[in-house]
């Protein structure tokens, strides 16, 4: 076993209101500038849809993830064929989505908002009008953007695309797009800072890496060369090329404010109080094996390698690998491991793209009331509460989202939210604690309380367990590591002597020697 870290996530897509704050939290702090116009670290979707960039989820057309190869000693390859292909066409990848995808082909715009001051006076008011931020030309078609389909509109022609529906007829899919029937909930993404990045795995020029202090998934601005194959082989399209720098770019986890133990901007801003943090501990021994099984059996197979911080045999392994006493504790409170593994509520977006994202999702209920008639509202069994199989959202849709087509994991999920809704209606409206529904999905007395709190009521402080980055462990000078991030103790030698040089000697360029005591080297020293 070897124990490694993780800072973890879950978003709880039943309270998400789709108001995009996160979305421009994260625009305000990271990419409000020249170059990454078209970013969106943070972005929010409307399920059914195709998203941003456009069908982003069918890897059949962006060849992103990995794919099982039948092999015992190397069971998994990057679905793009791997690094021999990369090499070969290192100067032209061809599988990566065009900016047409993100926006219309004149790219990303913004509006003329100067009209609506310096406008002639005319009978009618003036409008600002749509200008290109690439080209400048104004009065351009815009045919997409970061929330094009927002609140199901278009649904109804684009939904057709959307890979969740694979496994239906078309006379189904029809069905559930007509306008009475549609139903839709928001998809809030980020970067999932997986376990199995494709991105780290696909890099050429070893930029993109994962930290192992809590890892978070970053590019090496010094070392990216921007041959773009994270972007073909992130499957969930979160990393992006900087036109302005020629380097590649990603969420970056808010790692200064996780290191000071606060939440990133976008779980910070998000008024539903959807967003959660906490880190985990997994056996990284038995990732490529958990990754490798098949589509079904592989939210279990994740859950399987998150170690019990509780466990003395685990403690003692962490306490081995250097892992702090203050991490321990921290993983003990993680609301992420209540949600993912202990109560089993949470699930991670398309395992089938084998990356092991570190972001889990609490699958949303549809809405509760299925009839109403003369101000009196029930479902067809005359109860308040749906069953559910007459939720509105299909269970094979969610579980091709959530799942891996696996339709127990999702019912799991939601029979214990809506047993927990059963029993906090009886506590405060009939004023009875009833705990058989709890005992029909598994779940104690003890852990539905602590559910409803999680869920419903906790502070920032029970939503956010973050541990900081702590100076006193690290064993770094202070004055060396004045500007960097993070605590450096478990990086290489080779990497600690990089960053020495790129901190010490700005405009000598990577090229520059190094001195024993971390300054630059003259020529002929
Ligand atoms: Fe990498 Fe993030 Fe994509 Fe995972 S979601 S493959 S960590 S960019
Ligand atoms: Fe942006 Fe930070 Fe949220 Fe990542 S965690 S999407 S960098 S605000
Ligand atoms: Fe709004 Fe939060 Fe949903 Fe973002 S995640 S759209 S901030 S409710």
């Amino acid at each position: 076993m070897k124990v490694a870290q993780q800072t973890a996530m879950v978003f709880n897509l039943d309270k998400c209101l789709g108001c995009s704050t996160c979305t421009v939290a994260c625009k305000n702090v990271w990419t409000n500038r020249e170059g990454s116009e078209y970013m969106w670290w943070n972005n929010v979707e409307t399920k059914p849809g195709i998203g941003y960039p456009r069908e982003w989820e069918n890897q059949d057309i962006y060849k992103g993830g990995f794919e099982r190869t039948g092999k015992e000693k190397k069971p998994l390859r990057l679905r793009n064929r791997g690094k021999v292909s990369e090499m070969l066409n290192l100067f032209y990848n061809p599988v990566q989505p065009t900016m047409d995808k993100y926006y219309g082909k004149k790219g990303p715009f913004t509006f003329t908002y100067e009209d609506l001051q310096a406008s002639e006076q005319k009978q009618q008011q003036p409008v600002a009008r749509p200008k290109s931020l690439v080209t400048g030309e104004e009065d351009i078609e815009l045919t997409w953007g970061v929330n094009w389909e927002d609140n199901a509109a278009g649904t109804h022609e684009t939904g057709k695309k959307d890979v969740n529906f694979a496994n239906m007829t078309e006379a189904e899919r029809d069905a559930l797009l007509a306008y009475e029937k549609v139903f839709y909930f928001y998809l809030p993404r980020i970067c999932n800072h997986c376990m199995n990045p494709g991105c780290v795995a696909a890099c050429p020029s070893g930029a993109g890496y994962k930290r192992e202090e809590d890892g978070i998934v970053l590019i090496d601005q010094d070392v990216c060369r921007a041959w773009r194959y994270c972007v073909t082989s992130c499957p969930y399209k979160k990393t992006y090329f900087n036109w302005r720098s020629g380097k590649m770019e990603k969420c970056v986890l808010c790692y200064p404010r996780v290191e000071t133990g606060q939440p990133p901007a976008c779980f910070h801003a998000c008024p539903g109080r959807i967003r959660y943090m906490g880190p985990l501990l997994y056996d990284l021994d038995r990732v490529t094996e958990a990754a490798s099984k098949e589509d079904w059996e592989l939210v279990a197979a994740q859950r399987d390698i998150i170690l019990d911080p509780n466990d003395p045999e685990v403690i003692e392994a962490a306490k081995r690998e250097g892992i702090s006493d203050y991490w321990l504790e921290a993983c003990r409170r993680s609301p992420v491991y209540k949600m993912f593994v202990e109560w089993e509520i949470a699930l991670p977006l398309h395992p089938e793209f084998r990356t092991m994202p570190s972001l889990f999702y609490v699958p949303p209920e549809s809405p509760m009331i299925t009839m109403l008639d003369d101000n009196d509202c029930w479902t067809s069994d005359g109860d308040w509460l749906p069953a559910l199989d007459e939720f509105r959202v299909p269970m094979a849709y969610l579980a091709s989202m959530f799942a891996g087509g696996n339709k127990d994991e999702v019912k799991k999920a939601l029979s214990r939210q809506l047993a927990l809704r059963r029993y906090r209606r009886g506590q405060e409206v009939d004023g009875v604690t009833n705990t058989d529904e709890l005992e029909k999905v598994g779940l104690t007395k003890e852990a539905a309380d602590e559910m409803y709190r999680l869920l419903a009521l906790a502070f920032l402080n029970e939503r956010f367990v973050i541990p900081t980055a702590r100076r006193e462990d690290s064993g770094q000078d202070p004055f060396i590591e004045r500007g960097f991030t993070g605590f450096t103790e478990m990086a290489p030698e080779a990497d600690m002597k990089r960053r020495l040089r790129f901190h010490a000697a700005p405009h000598e360029g990577n090229g520059s020697k190094i001195a024993d005591e971390g300054r630059p080297v003259k020529e002929g020293e």
